[in-house]
């Protein structure tokens, strides 16, 4: 019987067989459950730790029939329906000290949950322990150090508006309901990330719950290496409960939005772009997209942000906007939240969903006739890109250990779509267009990819040191559901 078999019949057959698979904060768990472990054994948790467990922690633990267990178990993307033995719906880093401890102990596999995002499904799992930080959203902004303080289950609108009703800014993400958690610790790219960095470049400190279930202060002074680590390394090395990032004076009208022209210039289009693009200031960000409407008019496209006064912005733009025919330019001076926002409603919880991504390290002649031959007219489909170049490029390759600091940009094609029957095409398909465009890419995102991940070849000269920050921090690889580093 395979783990999924093993987690769905007896985790069923506990409920069918009275197994007071309650919610319960005191003592309310009077029988042993099923559960499995990190090397995937079936073994058994005790009633007795788990109403300990229970006792321990402020917020709830919750398992399979709760009438809340369906909707904590869920992640957004709507192909990873997974079942977690139990959950802790954690209120404070000493419920997440309590529930690492837990787990360690026992060597309970485990996944953990900050905004849900994890397109590849690494924050649920079959059977295990799910550290869910659902609930430690706040955002602190201290306007005297320019600093804001992040829980580790925060999203990406709580950062922005926290920031932005005191005229700040740092770089998040282009859908607001993504988590500050994985989003953070995989790199971060964002509309600003050519002026400001990545997420990580903006990383000042953290409270990181390491393996042993301590509670760690962590920044460039303290816990230097395990800082080092956090910044592109993915979960591995604990659970974060609190992210601080540097902020920006921001004045939050920027010039921004869409240019689309038929699929039918595209090659005018991009082929202007991969020139022009190479002497863009700081301010300027311009990626690439292709998309199809449901009525199958196919769109080559700009996503723009300007950075700075809109009057500047709108001439650095100018030549791009004369290019071709536009079928509609949507770009024009806007609210920053509204553009952080806009794509929210496209990228819904519970759509199905499937993504590819590479960093590319110039755009060339050569990959722009492959961005123009790949493109696969399919609505459930869309080929799209995070600019980088500028602040992104000026990090030393090891200053962090995100690996790809000399790319210009990160080419992704993504599916999205609602019917499970949709399953198979839109995968081969979000596949096939990606393999097209994969000879011009050198390593990929760890936030997006799904399988064939090749950690070592990936993280390329930073590796060594990520196995032995590991290897201090999590020797027995307790944090593995995400781009696994193995201990040295
Ligand atoms: C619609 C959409 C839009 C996106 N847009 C962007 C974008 O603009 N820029 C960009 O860079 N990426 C983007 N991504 C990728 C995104 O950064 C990753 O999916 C990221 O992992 C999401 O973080 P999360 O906390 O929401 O995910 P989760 O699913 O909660 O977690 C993802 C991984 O991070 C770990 N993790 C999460 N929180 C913590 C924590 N506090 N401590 C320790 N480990 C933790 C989890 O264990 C898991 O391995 C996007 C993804 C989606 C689905």
């Amino acid at each position: 019987m395979d783990r999924r078999t093993f987690c769905r019949a007896t985790l069923g057959a506990g409920i069918a067989t009275g197994f007071s698979l309650q919610f319960f904060h005191a003592a309310r768990a009077d029988t042993a459950i099923p559960a499995v472990s990190l090397t995937g054994a079936e073994i058994e948790l005790e009633a007795a730790a788990l109403r300990e467990l229970g006792e321990q922690l402020q917020g709830p633990v919750v398992m399979s029939g709760h009438p809340q267990y369906n909707d904590m178990r869920r992640i957004w993307n709507g192909m990873h329906d997974k079942r977690p033995a139990l959950i802790a719906r954690c209120a404070n880093p000493q419920d997440v000290s309590h529930a690492v401890t837990f787990a360690a102990e026992r060597g309970l596999l485990v996944a953990v949950r900050g905004g849900g995002h994890s397109w590849p499904g690494k924050s649920v799992c079959d059977g295990g322990l799910m550290i869910d930080l659902a609930d430690m959203r706040a955002v602190g902004v201290d306007t005297q150090r320019g600093t804001a303080s992040a829980g580790g289950g925060a999203l990406l609108h709580d950062l922005d508006s926290a920031c932005l009703a005191r005229g700040l800014v740092t770089t998040a993400g282009v859908v607001s309901h993504t988590g500050v958690g994985g989003f953070t610790l995989g790199g971060g790219f964002g509309r600003l990330n050519r002026k400001y960095g990545l997420a990580i470049d903006n990383l000042v400190g953290a409270e990181v719950v390491t393996a042993d279930g301590e509670v760690r202060q962590v920044s460039a002074d303290d816990e230097p290496e395990l800082f080092w680590g956090l910044r592109g390394g993915g979960g591995n090395f604990g659970v974060v409960t609190r992210f601080d990032y540097r902020l920006h004076p921001f004045e939050r009208q920027v010039l921004s939005g869409l240019l689309m022209w038929p699929i039918e210039q595209a090659r005018d289009v991009l082929e202007f772009y991969g020139e022009w693009s190479q002497d863009l200031s700081d301010d300027l960000y311009v990626g690439p997209m292709m998309v199809t409407t449901p009525e199958g008019q196919g769109i080559v496209g700009m996503e723009v942000v300007y950075a700075g006064n809109p009057a500047s912005g709108e001439r650095e733009l100018a030549p791009m906007r004369q290019i071709g025919t536009l079928m509609e330019d949507g770009v024009k001076a806007q609210d920053y939240m509204v553009l952080q926002t806009h794509e929210d409603a496209t990228f819904h919880h519970g759509i199905r969903s499937y993504a590819k991504s590479g960093m590319a390290k110039a755009i060339t002649q050569e990959l722009v006739d492959a961005m123009i031959e790949a493109y696969i007219p399919d609505p459930r489909l869309a080929f799209f890109t995070h600019t980088a170049g500028g602040a992104v490029r000026r990090v030393g390759e090891l200053d962090t250990a995100f690996p790809h600091r000399n790319a210009e940009t990160m080419l992704i094609t993504a599916g999205a779509w609602v019917d499970p029957g949709d399953d198979d095409a839109a995968i081969a398909g979000t596949r096939r267009w990606f393999a097209a465009l994969e000879p011009f890419t050198g390593g990929y995102y760890d936030n997006i990819e799904f399988e064939g991940a090749d950690s070592a070849g990936n993280y390329g000269p930073a590796y060594p040191r990520l196995r032995r920050v590991k290897a201090q921090y999590d020797p027995r690889n307790l944090f593995r559901l995400n781009s696994n580093i193995t201990p040295a």
